[in-house]
């Protein structure tokens, strides 16, 4: 039994990450394998610059290879496609991401189906959202695979628990409502034009948020003891000039009701990153035809 209705993603995300460690190493000793990851950066996107930057560090720290490639905002479709292709083919490269946003030049659709779906580390290619939907084995995109590795641990069993997942994005709320299916919730999708949105959150068991809307679900929208997963990121000014990161949750009163939530930041946040190295991990053994090594747990 947790002692705090607070679920630290900070925390849960290192001891991810140091199982993932502890597999690769076993994946080295004894199939000789180091899965490695390739991303590729367009462009001179600060946040990208600094989300590129963390991928890479954090692939590192856990043993795997990082391929970078920081191309210029003037790269044309053709040439992007053309990296793509080399990464596809090129054996020491297990996981592929290209992180967007792209410049305007370049169709990020076209980009994405083109990238190896044993590659797609973001689970974003189609065959591999089908997959999720139709029960295969799919790349899981990594936010929504954060969100139910938190839910698990803090629950158990998810099953027969009233879901609701608020937004219907193709990165975060179908895949989020898919995994959810798959562990036997019974599960409510709300978007835009969901009617009476509070009477339909107050019914969750668990509520995932995911719509890019500063702390609009608002506490007495939350059932009490229900388990709250705040996808969101979202700066705000402050009267002061500065500015803060909040999450689609007003934090504040849904913490005095919920069961469980994450706090935005510290919450899915550092999920997301440990999960790609989750997935890198997944693709590498499925390309190698091998049984991804269970943890062997801290020594
Ligand atoms: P998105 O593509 O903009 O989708 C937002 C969804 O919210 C849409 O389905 C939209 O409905 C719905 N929505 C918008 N206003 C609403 C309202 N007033 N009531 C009900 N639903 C509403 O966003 P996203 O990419 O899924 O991202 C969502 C949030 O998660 C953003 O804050 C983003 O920054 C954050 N995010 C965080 C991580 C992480 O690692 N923590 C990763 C990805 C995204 P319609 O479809 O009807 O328009």
């Amino acid at each position: 039994m947790a002692d705090s209705n607070i679920i630290d993603g900070k925390a849960f995300a290192a001891k991810v990450r140091e199982s993932v460690a502890r597999r690769v190493k076993l994946l080295k000793e004894k199939h000789g394998l180091t899965p490695g990851l390739a991303v590729v950066l367009v462009g001179e996107n600060p946040a990208s610059e600094v989300y590129v930057r963390n991928k890479a560090r954090q692939t590192v720290e856990v043993g795997l290879n990082s391929f970078k490639h920081e191309l210029d905002e003037n790269t044309s479709e053709k040439d992007l496609l053309a990296l793509v292709a080399r990464l596809n083919a090129d054996p020491k490269v297990h996981g592929i991401l290209v992180q967007l946003p792209l410049p305007k030049q370049i169709d990020s659709q076209k980009i994405l189906d083109a990238i190896d779906p044993a590659k797609d580390v973001d689970g974003f290619h189609a065959m591999n959202a089908g997959k999720l939907w139709t029960g295969g084995k799919a790349m899981v995109p990594c936010t929504p695979l954060g969100c139910l590795m938190m839910l698990k641990d803090r629950l158990g069993d998810l099953s027969g628990k009233n879901a609701v997942v608020v937004g219907r994005s193709n990165i975060v709320g179908k895949p989020m409502a898919a995994l959810l299916l798959n562990e036997s919730c019974t599960v409510t999708i709300a978007h835009s034009r969901t009617k009476d949105l509070p009477g339909v959150c107050r019914g969750a068991d668990i509520l995932v948020a995911a719509v890019g809307r500063p702390e609009m679900i608002k506490g007495d929208w939350v059932k009490p003891g229900a388990a709250v997963i705040d996808v969101g990121i979202n700066r705000v000014d402050l009267p002061d000039g500065k500015s803060r990161l909040v999450g689609d949750v007003e934090f504040a009163s849904a913490a005095k009701v919920a069961g469980a939530i994450t706090p935005v930041p510290g919450g899915v946040g550092p999920m997301t990153i440990a999960c790609l190295l989750v997935n890198t991990l997944t693709a590498a053994c499925r390309q190698a035809g091998i049984e991804e090594p269970a943890d062997p747990g801290p020594a």
